[in-house]
């Protein structure tokens, strides 16, 4: 089956008046419809560059992005949906009046967008706080409104930067929770961007593990757990999920386990 998403061979470089960073070297992977993929790296290895090629805010240098095959570039009209690491609800609207800004400013805020922002908004727990500002909802309730407004025009694909990072930890399990479900309902392919290994395991059907920068995949680990209606919850109780932990973080941090031999 052809991939939904394919990069191939992709390389990116900001350049500015103090030189070049290479931000991305020969990144190639591929997500089928209805993946879930993480991606994690270290910090400032290019992940957010990664998700900026993907909604085309950047252009890659070398290599191609294809979407069902045909290159990125060639597609006029494509939908990508973005959550950025913060709600950025606006406080001057209200909770439906920030979920249908998509549609309002593709003015096609019609009815039927309006029906189907009804339709999550009920479904996950949001209706009865249609007419609430932001600032009176809870951070997960909050950031279920940040999904509902990037889900509200229907994006073929959704991009999640660190969408839990700043929440506190007990909020970030339950909103974590909440995401997975609405996307596996909704049934979206997702590639979300963390830097917490156990959020990436505990979501996804596969974890791409990037280096420092400039980011090259240095491993793809499938996530295969055997369970009826998987949870993030569920998984991080199970064996699997401490091996597989394990060994992405073995990658990520190839120098501890060898300093402590030393000691
Ligand atoms: P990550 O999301 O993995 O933390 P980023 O993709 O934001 O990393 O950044 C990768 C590298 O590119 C960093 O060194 C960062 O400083 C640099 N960078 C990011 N955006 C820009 C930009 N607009 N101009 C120049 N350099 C940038
Ligand atoms: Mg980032």
């Amino acid at each position: 089956m052809q991939p939904l998403l394919e990069c191939k061979n992709v390389s990116f470089a900001y350049h500015g008046i103090d030189g070049e960073t290479q931000a991305l070297s020969e990144l190639s992977f591929s997500l089928k419809d209805g993946e879930f993929a993480a991606v994690v790296g270290p910090s400032g290895c290019g992940k957010s560059t990664l998700l900026s090629l993907l909604c085309r805010l950047e252009e890659p240098e070398y290599g191609e992005i294809y979407l069902h095959g045909k290159p990125l570039c060639e597609h006029t009209e494509f939908h990508i949906g973005y959550m950025p690491q913060r709600d950025q609800l606006f406080e001057w609207r209200s909770i439906l009046k920030n979920v249908m800004l998509g549609p309002e400013i593709r003015r096609c805020a019609d009815g039927e967008h309006l029906e189907f922002v009804e339709h999550l908004m009920r479904e996950y727990g949001l209706w009865e706080f249609r007419n609430k500002r932001p600032g009176e909802l809870s951070g997960g309730m909050r950031q279920r409104a940040a999904l509902i407004r990037t889900l509200a025009l229907q994006p073929e694909l959704l991009l999640l930067d660190e969408p839990f990072s700043a929440l506190d930890y007990q909020t970030r399990l339950n909103v974590s929770e909440d995401i997975y479900r609405i996307i596996k309902r909704e049934h979206k392919t997702a590639l979300l961007v963390t830097h917490d290994i156990s959020e990436a395991v505990c979501m996804a059907d596969k974890v791409l593990v990037l280096s420092a920068r400039p980011a090259r995949l240095v491993m793809e680990v499938p996530i295969r757990i055997e369970m009826k209606e998987r949870t993030p919850m569920k998984t991080r109780n199970t064996p699997e999920f401490k091996d597989y932990f394990n060994r992405i973080w073995k990658e990520l941090n190839p120098d501890v386990g060898k300093k402590e031999q030393e000691i």
